[in-house]
């Protein structure tokens, strides 16, 4: 472990959020000097530029690319901390090979995305969306409601990670039948029934996903895997468009095979295609499955934290690499 440091210079690349006060809190508490760049993500040459003049002893950054370029320009550079989850923005390799941690804050939405899954099916269920429309454009007609009892469906989590193990505790609130498939299955989940895809897809009247996008699992589903699922069901993708084939969605939808797809994530988003915003079995809302005041500024707090963390010689909370010359942290890696 290193010892803890001289007061040094941190620098958020970007932020998503009207300001730096969360981050400047954190940073100055601990006597360290924040430099904020653009709100809006600047280019791999603009955060370039931003290094070399500031040679800042930590980075935070949200979406801005933080490139080996830019890894290299500051000799003080110690930490590049991520706001959010994914890394693809941040090159991770040159970090490790220059001693520099990569950190991210991978659970600070677990309850809002899982919350966003079981509202989307609650939705469905008791066709809120639907009926919200009709009544608004004059169409007082309870008796064309087609209504479900949640109780008695079969709710099918693809994906028992984090997230996952969330949303299928809420559900089991509501007394469906659970099915989970996870490569690495629950074995001490009571309520919760392992299966294959084709199995949970085959049995499922709820699909939902809570799986990382990977090569691995770029169109899980497709025309193929919705074509199992019992006629006039509902998929609920809340985790990222690539998992899904949007044009199979939107002809299962069209044909009533599928009665509900709830999407929080596009394959083309932001562009939401017509052809899927016509159906009136889509719900649509456009990726914040994972916002809320709470999860926001927890995810600020936490970012910042593993920046003075490491300035102060500890070990970061959640490391996503073992920086060379250094002991592995001890976060899970991803
Ligand atoms: P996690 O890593 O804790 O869990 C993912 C799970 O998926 C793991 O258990 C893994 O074994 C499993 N898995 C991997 N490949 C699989 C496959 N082919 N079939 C079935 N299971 C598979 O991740 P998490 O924190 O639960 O997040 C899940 C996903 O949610 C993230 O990857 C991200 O894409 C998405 N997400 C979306 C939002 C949003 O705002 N919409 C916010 C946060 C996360």
């Amino acid at each position: 472990m290193k010892p803890p440091s001289r007061p040094g210079t941190v620098l958020l690349t970007d932020h998503a959020w009207p300001d730096d006060s969360v981050e400047r809190a954190v940073v100055e508490e601990a006597g360290h000097t924040l430099v904020t760049g653009p709100a809006e993500p600047a280019s791999a040459e603009a955060i370039e530029e931003l290094v070399a003049e500031h040679r800042p002893d930590g980075i935070l950054t949200c979406w801005a690319p933080v490139s080996a370029t830019a890894i290299g320009a500051s000799p003080r550079l110690r930490i590049v901390a991520r706001l959010g989850v994914g890394l693809d923005n941040i090159a991770v390799d040159a970090a490790t090979g220059r001693g520099v941690w990569v950190t991210n804050v991978p659970d600070y939405c677990v309850e809002e995305v899982s919350d966003h899954a079981v509202g989307m099916v609650l939705a469905w269920t008791r066709g809120l969306a639907v009926a919200d429309r009709e009544v608004r454009a004059g169409h007082w007609n309870p008796a064309g409601a087609r209504l479900r009892r949640l109780s008695t469906l079969t709710c099918g989590v693809v994906g028992y990670g984090r997230i996952g193990r969330a949303t299928v505790r809420k559900l089991g609130a509501f007394g469906c039948r659970i099915l989970v498939h996870d490569p690495y299955p629950p074995k001490d989940a009571p309520g919760v029934e392992p299966v294959g895809l084709e199995e949970l897809l085959r049995r499922s009247d709820v699909v939902i996903l809570h799986v990382p996008l990977t090569p691995g699992t770029q169109h899980l589903i497709g025309a193929e895997q919705l074509a199992l699922m019992p006629p006039g069901g509902l998929l609920v993708n809340v985790s990222r468009g690539g998992l899904v084939d949007t044009d199979a969605v939107i002809k299962a939808l069209g044909n009533g095979h599928l009665d509900g797809a709830a999407l929080d994530v596009l394959e083309t988003e932001p562009h939401v295609p017509a052809g899927l915003s016509d159906q009136p079995g889509a719900l649509l809302t456009p990726h914040i499955a994972f916002s809320s005041d709470a999860s926001v500024t927890e995810l600020r707090r936490r970012a910042a934290e593993e920046v003075v963390r490491i300035l102060a010689g500890e070990a970061p909370a959640h490391a996503c690499n073992t920086p060379r010359g250094l002991p592995a942290g001890p976060g899970d890696g991803r």
